[in-house]
């Protein structure tokens, strides 16, 4: 998979395992529950990469460093991804992570989230 990519590198992307570029910015972890019950526990988390997706795999496999999403992992507690943005450079992926989590609704920019939302809605109105 390595060698694969990087001889692609150097062909540019030639051949039928053609590389993916890396997408820079930010991204949204959604988990399938918090890693306690009770208020001040989040089931969101918000980071950003130069490569998304290498940094998703990471925690998928819980070795991206990142405290929280490991403790989530070692608990045994999966995610999907609830949003990425994706940036031109890093720095833009840097601010905007600011901008984002300066908002302090994770669930607000969740599309997981904000989806079940709108279900939920659907239901209430269906029965009645
Ligand atoms: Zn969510």
């Amino acid at each position: 998979m390595v060698f694969s990519e990087l001889s692609n590198r150097r062909t540019g992307e030639q051949g039928h395992t053609r590389m993916r570029k890396p997408q820079t910015g930010c991204y949204l972890l959604h988990y399938t529950r918090p890693l306690a019950s009770g208020k001040g526990y989040t089931k969101h988390y918000l980071g950003m990469a130069r490569d998304l997706n290498k940094r998703i795999d990471k925690h998928r496999r819980g070795t991206s460093g990142a405290a929280l999403p490991m403790a989530f992992h070692t608990n045994g507690i999966t995610f999907r991804i609830g949003r990425k943005w994706v940036t031109d450079t890093i720095k833009e992926a840097y601010l905007l992570e600011r901008q984002l989590k300066a908002r302090k609704n994770s669930p607000q920019l969740c599309m997981i989230c904000r989806r079940n939302k709108r279900r939920r809605i659907k239901r209430r109105k269906e029965n009645k």
